[in-house]
């Protein structure tokens, strides 16, 4: 009655959650391969999550960033631990803003060398995010509907296409931004080669490489970020979704140089990187790095089953698996979860599954035991 009508909400009530299971209002446990959207990578109630949490809560929610920030400081660290290079973060609340923090970024960076390069190329089927500069680099003309004019200084090209990037270079180009498997847009993977004919192609012109690990950072893909399957060593990252195991925070890494570029009072962000959202991401970052090999493994018993299944192509990696399911799957969710299934379906006709790292075997089994009933 009083919600702004913006979501079409699934009518189920959840109330509690413990490990891969939600309960909803009427006790009805169900098992969760979403998780949040690729949130709740520890699952629900994790014990030394929500310890910090409530121990951080009593002592110091928030203080500005008008202050040192300790929490800050320890949590910026172990991110650039597990970057390739010399790094530093920025924090800010949700994916969306930490692609705005890149777009402002890249084109400061460049402005400071005294070079006119502002423009980014995207890539069709992507997702950014929904804030004007996030929204403008999403390159899927459903989510610009009704807002335009978006933000001038994006260009599409097409994924696992090198041509279609090139055919975009302009002199005033000065970034090329993309997820390394779209997640929203139906889990499409970046080929091996084309990522590093991307990344070659940015060094040989100067362009910075900007990776939105939103969805495929902190663990999803079995690697810690989803770059490193790959190889490639981009210079900005963003994360979100899964860094906070359900307390808002994203952020952004760049690598030393680039960073450089955000100066006191270039940019900034009242709640980012507040103690609780800090305290709360450095004990999710602790156990997912000791998660990753369990994530892979799980991952491809998943993936395996779910080819068992025969509905359609299996695409992704890790922990981030879709099913092309060839028409809509929307009926698909509903009825899933009438048998206790929490699964998700995105770009209209893909399964996507996103379950909590914690995920196991037993769980899968379980999982396939009703999406076979489903199907
Ligand atoms: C979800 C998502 C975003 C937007 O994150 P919000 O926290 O909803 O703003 C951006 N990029 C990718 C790849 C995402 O999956």
């Amino acid at each position: 009655m009083y919600l702004i009508q913006n979501y079409s909400r699934l009518p189920v009530r959840f109330v509690r959650g413990e490990g891969v299971y939600l309960y909803d209002d009427k006790g009805k446990r169900y098992l969760d391969l979403v998780a949040g959207i690729a949130v709740c990578s520890l699952g629900h109630s994790h014990p030394k999550l929500t310890e910090a949490i409530c121990s951080q809560a009593k002592e110091l929610i928030h203080v500005s960033n008008l202050f040192e920030n300790p929490w800050q400081e320890e949590l910026a660290e172990k991110l650039v631990k597990e970057f390739w290079t010399d790094a530093r973060v920025f924090f800010c609340n949700s994916g969306t803003e930490a692609n705005e923090a890149a777009i402002k970024l890249v084109r400061k960076f460049f402005r400071d060398k005294g070079e006119e390069r502002y423009r980014i190329i995207t890539f069709r089927n992507g997702f950014h995010g929904r804030t004007y500069g996030s929204l403008s680099a999403t390159a899927q003309e459903k989510f610009h509907k009704g807002f335009e004019p978006v933000l001038e200084g994006f260009d599409y090209a097409e994924l696992n296409d090198i041509d279609s990037v090139k055919k975009l270079l302009r002199k005033d180009t000065a970034a090329v931004m993309l997820e390394v498997i779209q997640g929203e847009g139906g889990v499409n993977e970046c080929e091996p080669e084309f990522l590093k004919e991307l990344q070659k192609l940015c060094r040989e012109e100067g362009i910075l490489l900007v990776v939105d690990e939103v969805q495929t950072g902190i663990g999803r893909t079995g690697e810690f970020y989803g770059y490193q399957l790959y190889g490639i060593e981009p210079d900005v990252i963003t994360l979100a979704k899964g860094l906070g195991g359900g307390v808002p925070v994203g952020a952004l890494i760049a690598r030393e140089e680039v960073a450089g570029a955000f100066t006191p009072g270039s940019h900034g962000s009242t709640f980012g990187g507040n103690a609780l959202a800090c305290r709360a991401a450095s004990v999710v970052v602790e156990e997912v790095k000791k998660l990753l090999p369990h994530a892979r493994e799980v991952g491809e018993y998943l993936r395996k089953r779910l080819e068992g299944l025969g509905v359609g192509k299996v695409k992704g990696k890790g922990l981030i698996l879709g099913i092309d399911y060839g028409k809509d799957c929307r009926e698909v969710v509903m009825k899933a979860l009438e048998r206790g299934l929490v699964i998700n379906c995105t770009a209209g006709s893909v399964i996507r599954l996103l379950p909590p790292l914690i995920l196991e075997k037993e769980h899968v089994d379980e999982a396939i035991t009703s999406l076979r009933e489903v199907l």
